[in-house]
């Protein structure tokens, strides 16, 4: 098996024209280890010491509460709509511009996402649309039914935090609970407070993109320890104590693996260092691409560090002489070299386009203007040139 991976190895970091990835898994080195431990102790199961361990170093590193790891960010946000009681014909308030894993468990429900527009800062959701739109949930001017939303869905979008402060306090003067859509910002920071930490819920992601990755998986944390009991009740089979199986309430297969979890552990042990690698990613694009005009590289709002999970621009076909973002894309993947536009607005999915949306233009001309570039934490120097010169050529 290791005589495979080696070659897989070559694949990827061999020679001047190799694929470079978006964002490729990167092993810190003790991860193996953790692995190896699990299969000498044949706890090869969905539970065990590794799993235990993961979520105590998630809780030690972030100073979430408490946290239970699942087999995806997915399953996460599932079973935090679970948690709030969504349900059937419910609004549930989310932030258009993001991945269609924040939205997708608000229909697994059955229940009616209302999406929100962003606000140009952080690229996430809007506070003032945010109250537009429990205003017109409240109003009945969105749907058949007069009601407060059940949940709002805010999302870090890229690792860059949202606007809390503000988000929190409409959050609060309607009494609905915030989940807070961590799955891309692991270790970002807004006031000294780490990302995950804002909502009432807070969900991350371990996928293999993602700033460190358990080949798959996702974790939920809260302060509140009766929610994640809950959902470590409800992700192992609603499984009551009893010595047959006894069951009163619908429950799901999500937890996640403790071979999953021995990787993730490993990767803990680096997530300081991939953070700083991803930060030095962006440091460099923006240092050697800024000096383009209709180029724009968003900089952090005082008081947020950004984990910087991928390095994202603006491109102004108006100011570039009419080069697209488009066009930028097409030339880096001519030369071997995966960038993609940023997340595709919700309301302009055709899965959602039947659902109300809040808000104006700004989220649908960010996916307009925006691209992710290479942002892997093991990218080399002469990758980052690589993709600097392609830029460069286009423009
Ligand atoms: C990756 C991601 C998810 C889903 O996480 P999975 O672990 O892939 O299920 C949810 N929301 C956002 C914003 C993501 O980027």
């Amino acid at each position: 098996m290791e005589k495979a991976i080696d070659k897989a190895r070559v694949g990827f970091s061999q020679g001047k024209s190799a694929k470079i990835w978006i964002s490729s898994p990167h092993m810190g080195g003790s991860e193996e280890f953790y692995v190896k431990r699990a299969f000498e102790s044949n706890w090869v199961a969905p539970h065990g010491p590794n799993v235990d361990a993961f979520e105590e170093q998630i809780v030690k590193f972030t100073g979430c509460g408490h946290a239970v790891v699942l087999s995806s960010g997915t399953a996460a946000l599932h079973l935090a709509m679970i948690l709030l009681g969504v349900e059937k014909d419910d609004y549930v308030i989310c932030q258009s511009l993001t991945f269609a894993a924040s939205a997708n468990p608000i229909r697994y429900q059955e229940a009616l996402p209302v999406f929100v527009d962003s606000e140009p800062d952080t690229w996430n959701l809007c506070p003032q649309a945010l109250e537009d739109a429990i205003k017109h949930c409240l109003s009945g001017k969105i749907g058949a039914r007069a009601q407060l939303p059940k949940a709002i869905v805010a999302v870090d979008l890229y690792g860059m935090p949202a606007k809390w402060h503000e988000i929190r306090e409409v959050a609060d003067r309607y009494g609905i609970p915030i989940i807070e859509d961590a799955a891309e910002a692991l270790g970002s920071t807004y006031q000294e407070k780490f990302c995950g930490t804002f909502g009432d819920i807070g969900v991350f992601s371990f996928n293999g993109n993602k700033i460190i990755t358990s080949s798959g998986g996702g974790a939920l944390v809260s302060k509140t320890k009766a929610f994640v009991d809950r959902a470590l009740f409800l992700s192992t089979q609603a499984r009551e104590d009893y010595a047959h199986y006894e069951h009163t309430e619908l429950g799901y297969n999500y937890r996640m693996s403790n071979i999953s979890a021995g990787i993730g552990l490993g990767q803990m042990e680096v997530l300081s260092i991939r953070i700083d690698q991803r930060r030095r990613n962006f440091a460099r694009y923006k240092a050697e691409l800024q000096e383009f005009e209709g180029l724009v590289f968003k900089d952090e709002p005082a008081g947020s560090h950004s984990n910087r999970w991928l390095s994202t621009l603006l491109v102004s076909p108006d100011l570039t002489a009419g080069i697209t973002r488009e066009d930028i894309r097409i030339g880096l993947m001519k030369s071997n070299i995966e960038a993609r536009p940023i997340w595709k607005p919700m309301h302009l999915q055709p899965l959602y386009k039947e659902m109300p949306f809040v808000g104006g233009s700004v989220a649908s001309s960010l996916f307009d203007k925006g691209l992710c570039l290479p942002s892997g934490s093991n990218l080399t120097e002469d990758d980052l040139a690589r993709v600097i010169a392609c830029v460069q050529e286009t423009l």
